[in-house]
């Protein structure tokens, strides 16, 4: 008879599941994470639901489920949310399923129910079976029971029948913790009506415990943190879980202060800085339903919460929701999926939404909730504009003359000014005076960008590092080589120069000391312990700076005009934030903006104020360039490490796109990055009408094209966001 089996799908880079027999007694259901053989070695899988009948398997080549882990489960919107991601993005769905199972690499103890150890007994009888195992116990340590059977390479029966003669002992591990749950009452605060307008349309959507989309469009400071949090007590109310998606959590430590005032106890934490024990009892809290709120990264999205009935995806506008790197999706997009498939509503939140978003709310697709003005009546500093062209600084320095007196104004009264300058380093080039030759990474197609602080020169795109040398590579000349160009270690050294007694700071988020030392620093800059703060566009990610009386942009161009068709957008959105970080204390904000084109659309409205227009025209240039969201596209980069099969195989790729009406395949050219890590990238980009299916286009197109072999790769990327 042949035995029953079920479709495996293991974390690999495979798009179908595997089969394995089911051993006699062993129950298993779609989603259920099963230890399975692989080749010499096992891992983890998941069962994943049947799609008829699978190919017929040799009974006696097939292989067996070795065990099930205990409380771990894939709940069904979670399987059908992979199914969706593969599908769409083309990422095998093997690997989709990796980045739910990622924090799974070790499987012990910790996500199995049931642990055995040994009691010092002998067994009665002993085979080598037996002999295994009770070496692998040894040393009187806890395992779990499929784990130990694992290890020892034994079927998990043995470990019955030693427990039966007594030789071990089984441990019923306690539930995860009663983690303490949050209080939907603890600190409600005294919402404004413009607030309880919102929040009582959002406490009204987690009760009907259905799917709709909500843009919370508020201004910086408008208290869109505290609507939305009366959403979660809605749901904690109801017994529910929610997610709240945060773009860069490790450094929004004032967030989880906030989550605790409000709520009495932090939320649990999800991103990458989090150590692996303390993931895995989250993990188990939210499988077993105890763990109600989760504040995470991108990667917080696959966690198995059973009963999810709420997500909040704030400053839903930013880039780092992104991930291009392996699966190459889009987390807020996705966070739109998932909460469709779980039947719950979501909310994005900004003080400038995505073009996509917000494009989606005039089209009534999503229900926007406008806070039009700051909490407690506070104005949204105005942005003046400096004309470089006119007034700029003399040559070699980057603050102008209007710039620097009122940064001298804002320190006299006790106020906090900071400059923003998107570049990290002291110099983006640097070059010899002598020859003429520029210092570029040997494998990117890229500048070295100087690091004083580390006396280094290093890569932004592949991380490479050396020291500046002494003499120059080009033409050996000593003490020749100079920088060119502002980053913001440059900046500092220039407010140095110009205001000696004041205490300055840099942030960015290459600094030495990571995370810990970010924290500390920022935290140092609410308390008004710095004067003046140079910072990267990390300091445009939602900060509270009580004290921060002055902003002023250095180069509002920096990002413009690199034929990027979200240049724009990016420019808009980074700007206003900054600015959006001024005035919310005490102190009136103002702001400056340093431009060569003070004429440009973008910083008109930004000059203005205006954000409307902003909309308006962007939206029109979109939709006349057939652009997103008023048109789809994807992506191809080919790459190889020698240029000329990358080209080959890119325009054998092109030569064999399936004609479809509408459709246009561009390329294939050099990607603007040529080489990166070492690769030489050939780009193809497809764009489609706006309903049409791209991904299946891009799966005709695949399995029409000659295979990528050897070390050709083509990496497909569906609605890009980077066009590098
Ligand atoms: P946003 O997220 O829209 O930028 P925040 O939620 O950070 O705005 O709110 C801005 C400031 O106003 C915060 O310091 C917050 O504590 C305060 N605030 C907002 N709403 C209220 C409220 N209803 N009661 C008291 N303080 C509030
Ligand atoms: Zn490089």
């Amino acid at each position: 008879m042949s035995p029953r089996t079920v479709d495996i799908l293991l974390p690999l880079g495979l798009d179908a599941p595997y089969s394995y027999a089911v051993p006699e007694g062993m129950d298993l259901v779609p989603g259920d994470l099963v230890h399975v053989p692989l080749g010499t070695r096992g891992m983890v899988g998941c069962v994943w639901p049947g799609r008829g009948a699978a190919a017929p398997v040799d009974p006696a080549k097939i292989k067996s489920v070795k065990a099930r882990l205990d409380y771990e489960r894939l709940p069904p919107d979670l399987l059908q949310l992979i199914d969706w991601i593969a599908d769409y993005t083309l990422a095998p769905r093997g690997m989709v399923l990796r980045m739910a199972l990622r924090h799974g690499e070790s499987p012990g103890v910790a996500r199995e129910r049931v642990g055995v150890r040994a009691t010092g007994k002998s067994p009665g009888r002993m085979t080598a079976a037996r002999h295994k195992l009770m070496d692998l116990l040894a040393d009187g340590f806890v395992r779990g029971k499929g784990e130990a059977a694992r290890e020892a390479g034994v079927s998990p029966s043995v470990v019955d029948g030693l427990v039966d003669d007594g030789a071990l002992e089984t441990l019923v591990l306690p539930p995860a913790p009663a983690a303490e749950r949050p209080d939907a009452d603890h600190a409600a605060p005294q919402l404004s009506d413009a607030q309880e307008d919102a929040a009582a349309i959002l406490r009204a959507a987690v009760a009907a415990r259905t799917f709709a989309v909500h843009l919370l469009d508020g201004v910086t400071g408008s208290g869109k943190t505290e609507v939305y949090f009366e959403a979660v007590a809605a749901a904690l109310k109801a017994g529910r879980q929610a997610l709240i998606l945060l773009p860069e959590i490790a450094l929004t430590q004032a967030f989880l202060d906030r989550f605790t005032l409000r709520f009495g106890v932090r939320p649990a934490e999800w991103h990458s800085a989090v150590g692996t024990k303390r993931r895995a009892r989250i993990l188990q809290g939210v499988a077993e339903g105890e763990v109600r709120v989760v504040a995470g990264a991108r990667s917080a999205l696959f966690l198995p919460f059973p009963d999810l009935g709420l997500i909040i995806v704030d400053e839903e506008h930013d880039p780092a929701y992104k991930q291009e790197d392996g699966v190459a999706y889009h987390a807020r997009d996705m966070a739109v999926v998932r909460a469709r498939l779980c039947g719950a509503p979501i909310v994005l939140a900004s003080a400038t939404p995505s073009i996509e978003t917000e494009v989606n709310a005039r089209r009534g697709r999503y229900r926007r909730l406008a806070l039009p003005e700051r909490f407690g009546g506070a104005k949204v500093p105005g942005l003046a504009p400096i004309d470089l062209r006119k007034e700029g600084p003399p040559r070699g320095r980057w603050i102008a003359p209007r710039l620097a007196e009122e940064i001298a104004q804002t320190i006299e009264d006790g106020g906090q000014a900071l400059l923003f300058l998107n570049r990290r380093g002291y110099a983006p080039l640097t070059l010899c005076r002598a020859c003429g030759h520029r210092m570029r990474c040997p494998s990117c197609s890229a500048w070295l960008v100087e690091h004083r602080f580390r006396r280094r020169l290093a890569c932004h795109h592949c991380g490479y590092q050396a020291p500046v040398p002494e003499a120059c590579p080009g033409c050996g000349a000593k003490d020749s080589l100079m920088p060119c160009g502002p980053g913001v270690e440059r900046l500092q050294e220039e407010v140095q120069t110009l205001f000696p007694a004041a205490r300055s700071l840099v942030l960015s988020s290459d600094l030495t000391g990571g995370v810990e030392r970010m924290r500390a620093e920022l935290d140092a800059v609410a308390r008004g312990e710095v004067d003046v703060v140079v910072g990267t566009q990390l300091v445009a990610k939602g900060h509270n700076f009580p004290g921060l009386a002055l902003v002023g942009v250095v180069d509002a161009d920096v990002g413009l005009g690199h034929g990027d068709p979200r240049a724009a957008e990016r420019t808009f959105q980074l700007v206003h934030q900054v600015a959006g970080r001024a005035g919310r204390g005490a102190a009136e904000g103002r702001g400056y903006i340093q431009t060569h084109m003070p004429e440009h659309p973008v910083m008109q409205a930004l000059v203005k104020g205006d954000r409307a227009a902003f909309y308006e025209t962007e939206i029109a240039a979109r939709q006349e360039a057939h652009l997103p969201p008023f048109g789809r596209m994807a992506s191809l980069i080919v790459s190889a490490t020698d240029a000329a099969s990358a080209e080959r195989h890119a325009r054998q790729l092109a030569a064999c796109a399936p004609r479809v009406e509408g459709v246009r395949v561009l390329g294939p050219a050099e990607a603007p990055l040529a080489v990166l890590r070492g690769r030489h990238r050939w780009r193809l980009l497809a764009r489609a009408p706006r309903a049409f299916d791209l991904s299946a286009y891009l799966r005709a197109w695949r399995a029409a094209a000659p295979r990528a072999t050897g070390n050709l790769r083509v990496a497909i990327d569906v609605d890009p966001l980077s066009f590098l």
